[in-house]
């Protein structure tokens, strides 16, 4: 950079340094945040489409900056991730999670995300199961949710962990299929009990052929390998009628409900209760 001139080069620096003050404004701020109840959970539920029921609902971490204002996890997580702090957060969530879980009727199910790096502690197994045992939730009413990234390591204690996990009574979801390289290769590591179909394979399936067809595909291999199948990212009429045509299990989306506060969701779920 330093050839390039002082003029650019400086122009470089100030640009390094605006991105790396808020970086360590979000450090501290996430660190503070977690100390003064400064995050937050909200759910977003996922329908069956064979009842139009809320089966399930997703746990997805909120942060709202006292000066900086809402911060995406898109942001966060992967500042948590560098600095470690995601072991804290993530801790904190499923503990948050599985309490609210607790209070719903049914088998209604709890599905939070996992970050491959709470794989790199040993005591991750013990950690759900405490906050299981804490919050007086079943095993089976939890779903955890990981990415394939998990697999890319090919570690085989990723995998003797995720083992682990699903003999305690948990499930286990593949988050954004059909995102990576391998998704495919990685349903033969591992027995998954759901796959999730990314929201970027909805774009287009009403109006594309081709787009539905890939779709359709996803579709019957999880049934054909005997797992849930959820469409991620719904958010019109005419893509549900597509999902639900193609035989897809559940679905999530906009065009059922963003994701809400623990309060509603309670009451959502008590509403349909009435039914
Ligand atoms: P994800 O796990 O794929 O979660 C789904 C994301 O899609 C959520 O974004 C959700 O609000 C959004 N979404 C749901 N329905 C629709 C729709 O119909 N249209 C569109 N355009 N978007 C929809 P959100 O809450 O911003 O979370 C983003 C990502 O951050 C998550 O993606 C997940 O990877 C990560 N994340 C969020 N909370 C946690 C957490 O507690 N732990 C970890 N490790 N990661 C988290
Ligand atoms: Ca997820
Ligand atoms: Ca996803
Ligand atoms: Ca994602």
């Amino acid at each position: 950079a330093k050839s390039e001139g002082r003029g650019t080069y400086h122009f470089f620096e100030a640009g390094m340094d605006a991105t790396l003050q808020r970086r360590r404004t979000l450090e501290t701020g996430l660190r503070d945040a977690l100390a003064n109840n400064g995050l937050s959970v909200v759910f977003q539920p996922i329908v069956s489409l064979q009842t139009n029921v809320v089966v399930a609902a997703e746990a997805l971490m909120r942060w709202d900056h006292p000066r900086l204002g809402p911060i995406s996890p898109v942001e966060f997580i992967p500042i948590a991730e560098e600095t470690g702090i995601i072991h804290d957060i993530g801790g904190w969530i499923l503990e948050a999670a599985t309490r609210a879980a607790a209070q719903w009727p049914g088998p209604v199910r709890v599905a939070i995300n996992l970050s491959p790096i709470q794989f790199k502690r040993p005591d991750l197994v013990s950690t759900i199961k405490a906050a299981l045992e804490a919050a007086s939730l079943d095993a089976s009413r939890l779903e955890l949710e990981i990415t394939e990234s998990l697999l890319l390591e090919n570690s085989q204690s990723n995998i003797d962990v995720l083992l682990a996990v699903r003999r305690l009574g948990v499930r286990v979801a593949m988050d954004d299929f059909g995102t990576g390289y391998s998704s495919l290769s990685y349903l033969r590591a591992f027995p998954f009990d759901k796959i999730k179909i990314d929201r970027s394979f909805m774009a287009d399936v009403a109006t594309k052929a081709d787009s539905r067809a890939i779709l359709g595909a996803m579709i019957s291999l999880g049934r054909n390998l005997g797992m849930t199948t959820v469409a991620e990212g719904v958010e019109t009429a005419e893509q549900l009628a597509v999902v639900r045509a193609e035989g897809c299990t559940q679905v999530q989306g906009y065009f059922f409900s963003p994701p809400i506060e623990g309060e509603a969701m309670l009451a959502m779920l008590q509403a349909e209760q009435c039914n």
